[in-house]
């Protein structure tokens, strides 16, 4: 059975008690909701990491990063690795987010690598994949699809395989208000399981798939409702906890 998963990307929101309080409201509301089968994810500012881990039940919500490094230590300033993201707490992390690729550069090269560096250090990557819009526009956005997932996870072994999560966000719905509509994220969810298995056989049965791109607590429960949509990776409204309750109750 695969794993139900939300989880909030907060990307550059917060100062430190701002997320700090943040991370304590979603805590409690979360622990006073009925139903606790949806595996929680919260992913703050590197800065604000160990607190939060420290002030959530890490038997219901567990925290991530936002991205790593390639490299596993040394002289590259500003870089994050994955194993001090381990040390702070963190069991997750996001990789290779639109806004990495399209802002900093991030290809499917450095990707494959980040993917393995997060498995060395016992972190579930996050894999991020999705197509802009003239790709989906112009027909393209299968083959694009594809290609981010054959570069960065086609040689991993089944058993390296197993422990990634995978985010389907299409770009052109990112923060736009524009989400897919429920049978447009499901035509590439379904398309995305389909490669997984052919590569990876059952194993990718288990693998959760989550959708991103202007998820609400208004239109989550259409989405989560296809066989294939196991989750969502939620930007702009993982910022205030009852709007992210209301993504996690949406299952
Ligand atoms: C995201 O950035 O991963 C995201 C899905 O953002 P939003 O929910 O704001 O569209």
């Amino acid at each position: 059975m695969r794993k139900k998963i939300v989880a909030g990307n907060w990307k550059m929101n917060k100062t430190f008690q701002e997320g700090v309080d943040l991370a304590i409201e979603i805590d409690k509301l979360y622990a006073e909701s009925g139903d606790k089968n949806v595996k929680v994810i919260v992913t703050p500012p590197f800065t604000h990491i160990a607190e939060v881990n420290k002030v959530v039940n890490n038997d219901l919500i567990s925290v991530a990063g936002q991205n790593c490094s390639t490299e596993t230590s040394g002289a590259y300033t500003g870089e994050i690795s994955a194993e001090m993201l381990w040390s702070a707490g963190a069991d997750a992390v996001i990789l290779g987010h639109s806004e990495r690729r399209e802002y900093f550069g991030e290809t499917n090269e450095m990707l494959n690598t980040k993917v393995k560096k997060a498995l060395e250090f016992n972190l579930t990557p996050i894999y991020c994949i999705g197509e802009v819009l003239a790709e989906r526009e112009s027909g393209k956005y299968f083959d694009v699809i594809k290609e981010q997932l054959q570069t960065v996870l086609f040689d991993l072994s089944v058993e390296d395989f197993s422990k990634v999560v995978l985010a389907y966000e299409p770009v052109w719905a990112i923060g736009t208000g524009k989400t897919a509509t429920p049978a447009q994220a499901q035509e590439v969810h379904k398309f995305i399981r389909d490669l997984l298995k052919e590569k990876f056989g059952a194993a990718a049965d288990n693998t959760s798939i989550l959708y991103g791109g202007s998820c609400k607590p208004d239109n989550a429960k259409e989405l989560f409702a296809n066989p294939d949509i196991d989750g969502g990776l939620i930007g702009g409204a993982s910022l205030k906890a009852a709007d992210f309750m209301g993504i996690i109750n949406a299952f």
